[in-house]
């Protein structure tokens, strides 16, 4: 009898010993899918700490929920300053450096175009010029009031509003990346809708291989595959959101200045960095200024690569760039 239990218990152990770690978890967070793979450590614990820290994000982040600080700040707009998390205020603060930095190509408080547009809604349209015309004096970046000492932040005009959509992913990316981090996890991905952050290497040692997102195609189909160790990698493209109107492809992402999706033949730029934060702000920034304007930017960016896929499938790349394509419709062309 107890040779049986002893057996049940070596048999349990190994049992124990075979099972695989939960290899990675998907959620739907910040408006799109989340997935985390950490290798060789995935326990339950760090997964769950990382999802209630994205779904915190989100709640003080998201235009959608009613309750969020940035839904508090739009709705006070003109009339109040609003106390924030630290969090939310940081956040806010960097967006506001990079709006000066693109020169407001880049803008968060972007939001009433955003809503003029619906892209993130089920009925989008394409607004008068007199619609457009009454929203563009809200849509400055200047008329953000911060206030470190109170963590407060102050919409000056009636009907502004702040939209964190281009850079709150990659806030979240990287506070995903910092638990993992600090778990003494190696090896891992985070995968925030697009915004990725690859930890550590390969077991083999070799350094991962992200595919980048063909822009005209459905879904996971690729132009080719980017080599990278511990870095971060955000696009932003045409494919993300948009709705095609009397032969036109209408996007989400709006050049401040006009008031209309950005348009400067580009399909996608991409951003390979050490902050995802500052990548998802930068790939938004850089579609807006397109591939001309593009060194506006970078004689201020240190470690940063880039890659542009053009109209007419052209691929730029930056010579850092350890980039192959892998669909022979496209082309690089340095
Ligand atoms: P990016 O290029 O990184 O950003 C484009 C987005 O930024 C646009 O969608 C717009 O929101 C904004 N933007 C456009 N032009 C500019 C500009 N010139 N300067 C600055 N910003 C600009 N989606 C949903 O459908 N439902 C949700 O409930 C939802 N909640 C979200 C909550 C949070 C906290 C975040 C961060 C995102 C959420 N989203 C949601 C997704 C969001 O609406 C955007 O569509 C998404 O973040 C776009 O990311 P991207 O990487 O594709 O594009
Ligand atoms: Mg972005």
């Amino acid at each position: 009898m107890a040779f049986k239990s002893k057996i049940f218990i070596l048999v349990f152990i190994l049992f124990i010993g075979c099972m695989q770690p939960e290899s990675s978890r998907v959620d739907f967070a910040l408006g799109t899918v989340c997935s985390i793979t950490l290798f060789d450590q995935g326990l339950d614990s760090i997964y769950n700490e990382i999802f209630a820290r994205i779904h915190e994000i989100e709640s003080l982040m998201s235009v959608n929920i009613p309750s969020s600080d940035i839904s508090r700040i739009n709705k006070a707009a003109g009339i109040e300053p609003v106390q924030v998390h630290k969090d939310t205020f940081m956040v806010i603060e960097r967006a506001v450096y990079f709006a000066e930095l693109s020169g407001g190509a880049f803008d968060p408080t972007v939001g009433p175009l955003v809503s003029l547009w619906g892209i993130n809604r089920d009925e989008p349209r394409v607004p008068s010029q007199d619609e457009i015309d009454a929203v563009l004096p809200l849509i400055n970046w200047r008329n953000i009031k911060l206030d470190s000492q109170t963590s407060s932040v102050y919409l000056t005009q009636k009907g502004m509003a702040l939209d964190l959509g281009s850079i709150a992913k990659g806030y979240a990316a990287d506070e995903a990346a910092a638990i993992i981090r600090k778990a003494g996890i190696e090896r891992a991905i985070v995968d925030l809708g697009g915004n990725i952050i690859m930890i550590g290497e390969r077991k083999d040692k070799n350094p991962w291989r992200v595919g980048i997102q063909n822009p005209i195609e459905k879904r996971g189909a690729v132009i080719g595959v980017l080599q990278i160790t511990e870095k971060t990698v955000v696009t932003s493209g045409i494919y993300e959101r948009y709705f095609d109107k009397d032969g036109i492809r209408y996007h989400h992402i709006f050049d401040p200045s006009n008031g209309y999706p950005a348009k400067n033949g580009l399909l996608s730029a991409t951003v390979v960095t050490d902050i995802s934060m500052d990548a998802d702000a930068l790939s938004t920034i850089l579609f807006v200024l397109g591939y001309e304007k593009r060194m506006v930017l970078f004689n201020y960016l240190p470690n940063t690569e880039t890659i542009f896929v053009f109209q007419d499938n052209s691929i730029r790349t930056t010579d850092g760039v350890n980039f192959t394509v892998t669909d022979s419709t496209f082309f690089i062309k340095n």
